[in-house]
């Protein structure tokens, strides 16, 4: 890169050492380019300046210009604020400071004249504005040059203390660009691409981004930098794909055979849907292609993702390979386990669970077996990963809801060959587009976007606490029809620190509602040993009992078709993805299934935003879009392993799909005519990813 990077911004004038350690120190600034990498969080327009009359309460940041009439001091030594009364000829406004006051009367003088700065807000029914920036007039108009939009830096609290707040980090970019002159800044992009796609030069970008001259300048220096980051995330997960293709070859699965044909033919408990056969056609496609298979198959909850992965096992089977099923949890385990096999009953393939809860005795069994390759599947939990589990010719890996995985994990499984077996991951938490593009752009993603025939759209109703007895009634009702019910509470026990619904005083509760003579209940958390779950769970589906009460742990996967209402106690204590996965454990058989989400009735804005778009959709793509929109990619589940940078400097995963679909676009064309990027005009390219490759980003090789 240039020269800026090797400048370091402790000496640039107005920084020195003390500032420099901060900047380093809190937002790990230590070079001039860092600085000017540093972009805004947003902008703010003082083109504009108000009159006092046109501030009301919900005001944003506002522009005045006026006169302070008086300043004084209130209050005792501690708690001493400034107060100054500021006019602008018709109306008179409060500012207020509650600390640097001697600075501020030293500095700013009666009747001069000010253009001030800051954001309203309302004390005691009326309105002021507390530590509002001020100008002097020339000052004003020496910033104005820079064009009327002002950016704002996210600055930390240190940072402000520091005298480091954003307009000071304003200031020093500044100063960089005053240094920088007439000088260029080098180029990251080759020139075909900027001509092509009509994108502004880097210098000028990066001059707009901190001072943009119009708004115009500032959309295109945005969308030039935001497509150069996605861009370079692309097209290394795309060469590295293609790098992993030539180097891994995949088995060949060509026979489609006794084991897949039968199956199909005579046990197959019901018609396969229109998306069932698509998926499982694309999956033939690749294990036949001669390239390792890397898929992601994405299903709704509910869509029988279970089926399409025995299928799959089956077409390895045909072709003289053994094949697992990797689960995140013991019941979940289990239940495949439960389910596989009664599947395969008739069809004589050996199927065997593997578990922590597997006794001793048994695994010495098991491993023989998989060694001698007796044994064809197998399923289980990480305990799959342990190194004594040795298969004899292991060609086809499933792992289920695989966000509950690291790649770490995930990579262990490919070295159970000593060619990597074909790699199926499914997850019942749809992606975004945008960040399955990113998470797993190396990986091929099959859809299953049809449900079962039959099934209704569950219900999903909103409850206030207070009004829990009429929840109560309506599912003795249910019970009285012969329907199950779920309960799920957030909190094991009782905490002091929280307010959240718990399952200790919820069964307590629930028993007295439900008492003994006529209802029964089960129940399951983290807590209880493996066995003692898997015999409450037992209870439950097999309808001895009809309640459940539980945690999370039957978030995923859980499978009782007769279950029909999922009442989810404190639901404002998770997130759309989780609530969305707790209500797909009803609705999976034919009756009408209700979910009823619990809320104390103190919400917060976006508690009921949540239980509004969980109320108002059933769809899960949509849901998990809503889901990113809201926290931001950061927190969703699966991406903190996932080894890629998440605090992407300027582009948004949420905001951003179609600039991301063009980045990929772009490196997918590029690639296409110099998959080596070893062309002259491609110089360029190689030198940044590799610099990326160097610096401070991790690019996690993804798999
Ligand atoms: P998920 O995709 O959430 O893992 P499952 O594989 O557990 O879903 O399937 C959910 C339920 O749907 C199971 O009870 C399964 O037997 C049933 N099912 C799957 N495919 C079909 C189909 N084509 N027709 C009817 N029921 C189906
Ligand atoms: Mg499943």
């Amino acid at each position: 890169m240039s020269e800026l990077s090797t400048k370091d911004i402790k000496f640039l004038s107005g920084v020195g050492p003390k500032k420099a350690e901060l900047l380093k120190k809190e937002i790990d600034v230590s070079s001039f380019e860092d600085m000017i990498y540093y972009f805004p969080y947003k902008y703010i327009d003082r083109s504009k300046v108000y009159k006092i009359s046109e501030i009301n309460s919900t005001s944003s940041y506002i522009q005045l210009k006026g006169r302070i009439l008086s300043m004084t001091e209130i209050g005792e030594k501690r708690k001493q604020r400034l107060s100054a009364k500021f006019t602008d000829g018709n109306d008179v406004i409060e500012l207020i400071w509650f600390k640097g006051i001697k600075f501020i009367v030293d500095k700013y003088k009666i009747n001069e004249e000010y253009i001030i700065f800051g954001k309203p807000s309302v004390f005691n029914g009326k309105i002021n504005i507390a530590h509002p920036d001020i100008e002097t007039i020339d000052e004003a108009t020496s910033r104005q040059t820079l064009g009327g939009l002002q950016g704002l830096y996210n600055t930390t609290e240190r940072m402000k203390n520091g005298f480091l707040n954003s307009k000071a980090i304003h200031k020093i970019v500044f100063n960089i660009f005053t240094h920088i002159g007439n000088t260029t800044i080098p180029e990251t992009l080759p020139s075909h691409i900027l001509q092509e796609y009509n994108l502004l030069n880097l210098k000028d970008s990066l001059i707009n981004i901190h001072f943009p001259k119009n708004n115009e300048l500032l959309k295109r220096a945005q969308y030039r930098l935001k497509l150069e980051e996605l861009f370079y995330i692309q097209l290394n997960i795309l060469r590295t794909t293609r790098i992993k293709n030539l180097r891994y070859k995949g088995f060949i699965f060509e026979n489609i055979g006794h084991y897949f044909n039968t199956f199909y033919k005579e046990c197959l408990p019901f018609e396969l849907t229109d998306a069932h056969k698509r998926v499982i056609k694309e999956i033939r496609i690749d294990v036949r292609s001669g390239k390792q298979m890397n898929r992601l198959l994405q299903g709704d909850v509910g869509s029988g993702k279970t089926l399409v992965a025995l299928m799959v096992m089956l077409i390895a089977l045909d072709n003289d390979f053994q094949a697992c099923i990797m689960a995140p949890t013991e019941i979940l385990a289990n239940q495949h386990y439960e389910s596989i096999s009664g599947l395969l009953s008739e069809l004589g393939v050996s199927v065997a669970l593997l578990t922590g809860s597997t006794k001793k005795s048994e695994r010495a069994m098991l491993h023989e077996n998989l060694a001698n390759g007796e044994l064809k599947i197998l399923i289980g939990t990480h305990a799959l990963l342990e190194d004594q589990v040795v298969f004899k010719n292991l060609g086809m890996v499933i792992i289920d809801e695989q966000h509950r995985f690291g790649v770490a994990q995930r990579a262990r499984l490919w070295k159970k060959n000593i060619q990597p077996p074909h790699v199926l991951v499914m997850t019942a938490t749809p992606i975004p587009r945008t960040l399955a593009m990113t998470l797993y752009g190396d990986l091929d993603v099959s859809v299953i976007d049809q449900l079962p025939p039959g099934r209704k759209p569950i219900q999903t109703i909103h409850r206030l606490d207070n009004k829990r007895v009429g929840v109560y009634d309506f599912i003795k009702k249910e019970i009285a029809l012969g329907r199950q019910i779920y309960f799920v509470y957030p909190l094991i026990q009782e905490s002091e620190k929280s307010d959240y619904q718990n399952i200790e005083n919820g069964f307590e509760r629930l028993k007295e509602i439900f008492p003994q003579e006529s209802y029964k209940i089960s129940m399951v958390h983290g807590k209880m040993k493996p066995s003692e779950k898997d015999e409450q769970m037992q209870a439950f589906a097999s309808g001895k009992t009809q309640i459940l009460v539980a945690t999370t742990v039957i978030e995923v996967g859980v499978n009782v078709p007769n279950a029909s209402v999922m009442v989810i106690e404190s639901a404002e204590r998770f997130g759309l993805s989780q609530l969305h996965q707790l209500r797909g454990r009803v609705g999976r058989g034919c009756d009408q299934s209700y979910c009823i989400l619990i809320t104390s009735p103190k919400l917060s804005n976006e508690s009921k935003q949540r239980m509004n778009i969980m109320v108002n959709s059933n769809d899960g793509f949509e849901i998990s879009e809503a889901d990113l929109k809201m926290r931001g990619p950061g927190d969703l589940e699966g991406t903190q392993q996932s080894g890629i940078p998440f605090n992407l400097k300027i582009a948004n995963l949420a905001t951003d799909g179609q600039i991301l679909q063009q980045a990929r676009d772009i490196a997918t064309k590029i690639l296409e005519e110099d998959s080596n990027l070893d062309s002259e005009k491609n110089f360029v390219l190689n030198k940044q990813l590799n610099q990326l490759a160097k610096g401070k980003i991790n690019w996690g090789a993804i798999s």
